[in-house]
């Protein structure tokens, strides 16, 4: 198959530019700088490539170098893209070092020295090809198997720049055949580079949308920990850990007192205020490595990786913090109290089976004056007997006393 490699360097060209009108368009429309950046670089890199290659000798030598100092900019622009995806700042000096050297090298060497130029202008662009790749590599949030394509991508193109330089002095004496297949490699390897690193940012930046979405869907809006299904979801993950190292796991669940009533008497943005206040109280009484969420309107339930015992004492911890929290709105003093309930079970206990218990015992501390916490001291036999007591006890024989069954301490 024999290729022609000015139609090819046509098409590479046409193909830049297209997709650089398209991640300019998409850039608006998702407000996103980085895509903007990296649009706006194709078109600029497609615009010095086309006329270059148009024009070719009837440029003249100082508009021709112009030239190809601006395809270098475009591909300076490429690395701030990905700079700028990851929340950093453009660098100017760093986009312009590519062009400031080639102009300087230019006028430096020897006008006949074509292939020393051709090797200096292969390495900038094959350096910031590089670059990119160490600016996404960076991205260690993400995990690896998802990001290769955003290493391999720009890495690849830098070594396919750099083949004839790294195989020049073994083809040399001017191989003229190798030359032209390398144009020819080098169009074809431009086109797939193009369609390469859009495609990887397209990936990022979906991945991203998707990952604030999860989060917004699983972080509750007013106290910003998570939600009822975030903690699920989050909890999942910790049980399976802990079961995997055979660890107890501990639930508390925490529901506020009469909560009804400060919302009737103080208003409504109080009672935001204080399911603020306790979600904070909550999570500097709780060690790095337990999970909460609130679970309900002012019910909030943590998941601590101890035992029922260690459990107990942080839900102590909490309750006598807010007891003693001292909120006051501007018609006087709020007093607030947080009833609990905790249970604790063995190594891969399921969470829906230490809520239901958790659930039990919080209705015991309601039952034994409130402002206390109530541990279960069995865990139901199994979730589907757990489901059935839940659902064959009415709010009010959750509060007949013999319904009892768990310790409760006293607060
Ligand atoms: P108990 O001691 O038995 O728990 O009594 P309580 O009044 O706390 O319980 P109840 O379940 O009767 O009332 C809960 C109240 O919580 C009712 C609801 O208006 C209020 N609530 C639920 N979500 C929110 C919220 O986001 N903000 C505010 N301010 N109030 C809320
Ligand atoms: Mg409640
Ligand atoms: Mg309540």
């Amino acid at each position: 198959m024999s290729l022609d490699s000015p139609t090819l360097y046509f098409i590479a060209t046409m193909i830049a530019a297209l997709l650089g009108a398209m991640l300019l368009f998409f850039g608006k429309h998702e407000k996103s700088a980085a895509l903007t950046w990296w649009g706006t670089a194709y078109l600029l890199g497609a615009v010095s490539v086309a006329l270059w290659t148009l024009a070719g000798g009837a440029l003249g030598e100082m508009l021709s170098l112009a030239l190809n100092a601006v395809g270098l900019v475009a591909c300076g622009m490429v690395w701030s893209a990905a700079r700028v995806f990851h929340g950093r700042k453009p660098s100017i000096p760093g986009l312009s070092f590519g062009a400031v050297i080639w102009i300087a090298a230019v006028i430096a060497l020897d006008p006949h020295a074509v292939a020393m130029r051709m090797t200096i202008g292969a390495a900038i662009v094959a350096i910031y090809a590089v670059l990119t790749a160490a600016e996404l590599w960076a991205e260690r949030r993400k995990t690896l198997k998802r990001r290769w394509p955003a290493i391999v991508v720009p890495v690849l193109h830098g070594f396919v720049l750099m083949l004839p330089i790294l195989l020049g002095d073994v083809l040399r004496p001017a191989n003229n055949e190798f030359a032209s297949t390398w144009v020819t490699v080098f169009s074809i390897e431009l086109v797939l580079y193009a369609v390469g690193t859009v495609f990887v940012i397209f990936m990022l930046v979906s991945e991203r949308t998707v990952s604030a979405h999860k989060r917004a869907a699983s972080i509750d809006p007013l106290t910003g920990i998570f939600n009822r299904r975030g903690f699920a979801e989050a909890c999942a993950r910790l049980i399976e850990r802990e079961a995997a190292a055979g660890r107890p796991v501990t639930v508390l669940m925490f529901d506020i007192d009469h909560f009804k009533g400060i919302n009737d008497r103080f208003g409504h943005p109080a009672g935001d205020e204080i399911l603020k206040l306790f979600s904070a109280v909550v999570i500097n009484n709780l060690r790095i490595t337990d999970l909460s969420g609130r679970i309900g309107g002012e019910e909030f339930a943590a998941l601590l990786p101890c035992s029922l015992e260690e459990g107990v004492m942080i839900a102590e911890r909490v309750r006598e913090v807010f007891a003693n929290s001292g909120i006051a709105v501007e018609d006087g003093p709020v007093d607030t109290t947080v009833s609990v309930g905790v249970a604790g079970g063995p190594a891969g206990t399921e969470l829906e089976v230490l809520l239901a218990a958790a659930d039990t015992a919080l209705y015991q501390a309601k039952r034994g004056g409130r402002n206390r916490i109530a541990a279960a001291e069995e865990l139901p036999l199994s979730l589907e007997h757990a489901r059935r007591r839940t659902a064959g006890l009415s709010a009010a024989d959750r509060l007949r006393p013999a319904v009892a069954q768990g310790l409760v301490t006293s607060g």
